[in-house]
């Protein structure tokens, strides 16, 4: 199944008429549907691939965002017709039932676990193929881990480069096939980097390779936090935070973020993760968010390069929250409190 001609032969005549009838300017097609993505709420009730950290999403009536997106394009793949505008109505259930009914599953009209496993069952993709199940993962790669790509429906050279650098970004192997495992990463979020093989923070701290600020009196600060959360122990909140001094446990997959960003960036200094003071629903507070103030050793001022590639490089290794100076970056954004630091949170 991975190679244009089989594939496409495989496929439904109506597929094939709707990829003719509307080329390259599908409905939601980039752009239209950027910005949602990161306010819905996701129902993660089912296991999923536990080796790679994550689960797929659970999608239902009335979810918006990029998952509903690579959903609608991977039905398209597979005949049915139905507009790509990242929104769960009432014609995506509907063709939700009808896929479920003709695979043998139970047609709730809820894309979970099941029901994405038999949507992306054997697409493997590679360079040269051609269909809505690559513009599904070209949107992904750009609107959700912020890669510089165009959604074409085309797999061509640029697409197989950026396949590579985001199984290389996820610690998936990099064969520029969008296989199993691909589809699962770049769905469901997670991979391989976690689980202690990056090496201790609080090691590369001593060492000089990061700066985590602290220790403070109260132990909130990060390096206090590293160190509980490298202990197996909850991090400090701070006593001036919404929640006063109490503790959580640190999202592992933004500890395992942060250990990408000293192997894939260089020196950098976190100001703060689950203490100080932020908005009462911050991130912070779940230890699901790292502020950045110093990028190999200097104090962060507006747009710059280093920002930009720092910025890039949270939104690509799973921060589904950046913020900071630059408004450039894909998948993330700029406001007026993150002049002087770059927020990145909601590790998935
Ligand atoms: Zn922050």
């Amino acid at each position: 199944m991975s190679h244009p001609s089989p594939r496409l032969a495989a496929l439904p005549l109506l597929s094939l008429l709707l990829m003719a009838a509307c080329g390259p300017e599908l409905p939601g097609d980039p752009g239209e549907v950027d910005d949602v993505g990161d306010d819905f709420e996701i129902d993660e009730t089912d296991a999923g691939k536990a080796d790679f950290g994550a689960d797929w999403p659970v999608l239902r009536s009335g979810k918006i965002g990029r998952d509903v997106v690579a959903a609608q394009y991977l039905l398209r793949e597979r005949g049915y017709s139905l507009a790509v505008d990242g929104e769960f109505g009432a014609a995506t259930a509907s063709t939700v039932k009808t896929f479920q009914r003709a695979r043998g599953l139970s047609a709730d009209g809820v894309v979970g676990p099941a029901t994405w496993d038999a949507l992306v069952a054997g697409l493997s993709l590679r360079q040269g193929d051609t269909g809505s199940d690559v513009r599904a993962v070209q949107y992904l790669l750009l609107n959700r881990y912020g890669y510089s790509i165009s959604v074409t429906g085309e797999f061509g050279a640029t697409t197989d480069q950026r396949v590579r650098e985001f199984q290389r970004d996820r610690c998936i192997e990099a064969d520029g096939v969008i296989g199993p495992d691909t589809w699962f990463v770049l769905v469901a979020g997670g991979g391989g980097c976690g689980g202690g093989g990056s090496g201790s923070l609080v090691a590369a701290h001593t060492a000089g390779q990061l700066r985590l600020q602290g220790p403070d009196s109260e132990g909130s600060s990060p390096l206090d936090n590293i160190r509980d959360a490298e202990a197996g122990r909850p991090a400090r909140r701070s006593a001036r935070g919404h929640y006063g001094a109490t503790r959580v446990y640190l999202n592992p997959g933004m500890v395992a973020g942060m250990a990408q960003l000293l192997s894939r960036f260089g020196h950098y200094e976190v100001s703060s993760i689950a203490g100080g003071r932020h908005g009462a629903t911050s991130h912070h507070y779940q230890g699901d968010a790292v502020d950045i103030a110093a990028l190999r050793g200097a104090g962060i001022y507006g747009d710059t390069a280093a920002v930009r590639e720092m910025m890039r490089l949270c939104v690509a290794l799973g921060a589904t929250e950046v913020i900071g100076p630059s408004s450039q970056v894909p998948g993330a954004w700029t406001d007026a409190n993150h002049k002087d630091h770059i927020h990145c949170g909601g590790w998935r």
